[in-house]
């Protein structure tokens, strides 16, 4: 895909979006989803099924919904709300740490900036930038497996990890699509766009498409 063919694409998914399940972290944001609650579920969704992350963050949500009540709660007891979360007791005593700590330092307040983020353990440059576009709408561009594969699949970028691929995008994507990349391409990758044999006799973008490192497809 030529760097000019992204205004493309983006119309194009923008529509096709509309019949796929949208994101889980998307939902909670979008539900008045406070930047503590997009930060919580972006925890919970590391390497988490998004039906599960859903539950999970609803379950805990139903409970507590700022740092000061989360604060409150056992880590055992987050854990146990949060499963089948992967690395559900990990997790838990992440967010336990997390809300104690924004509560005796930041004034229950989540910090509105990358740097800060990332300086909370269990917090990398997926969930600040998540933090960032969706709970602040601040200018970000959240790269996980899927915003990574499929950018080099297209031949937009060709990067070896999300670090690298985030670096090349911050250059290269018009900053007008930063906010909304994730979401896109995170629906685009699990309903079409497969980790393994995607769907590209039926993709509508596919003219646009080099499909590069694509070995099978349906
Ligand atoms: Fe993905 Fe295939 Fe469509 Fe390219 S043509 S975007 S590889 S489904």
């Amino acid at each position: 895909m030529k760097p000019n063919e992204i205004h493309s694409f983006i119309t194009i998914l923008r529509e096709e979006y509309k019949k796929w399940q949208t994101p889980a972290v998307t939902i909670v944001a979008r539900c008045n989803g406070s930047p503590f609650k997009v930060l919580i579920s972006c925890i919970i969704s590391l390497r988490t099924k998004d039906d599960v992350t859903a539950l999970a963050s609803a379950r805990l949500f139903a409970l507590a919904q700022t740092p000061e009540t989360v604060a409150n709660i056992p880590a055992d007891e987050i854990a146990r709300l949060i499963y089948p979360a992967g690395f559900y007791r990990t997790k838990a005593e992440q967010i336990a740490l997390l809300s104690r700590r924004l509560v005796d330092e930041y004034g229950s307040i989540v910090p509105g900036d990358m740097d800060e983020l990332l300086n909370f353990k269990g917090v990398g440059r997926k969930t600040a930038n998540l933090v960032m576009t969706l709970g602040f709408g601040k200018p970000g561009i959240c790269v996980d497996t899927h915003v990574h594969r499929i950018c080099n699949r297209l031949g937009y970028v060709t990067t070896k990890n999300p670090e690298e691929t985030e670096k090349v995008l911050r250059g290269q994507l018009p900053a007008e699509y930063w906010i909304e990349i994730n979401d896109l391409l995170v629906a685009f990758g699990q309903n079409h766009c497969h980790p393994v044999s995607p769907r590209c006799s039926n993709c509508s973008v596919a003219k646009i498409c080099d499909r590069i490192g694509v070995k099978t497809s349906r």
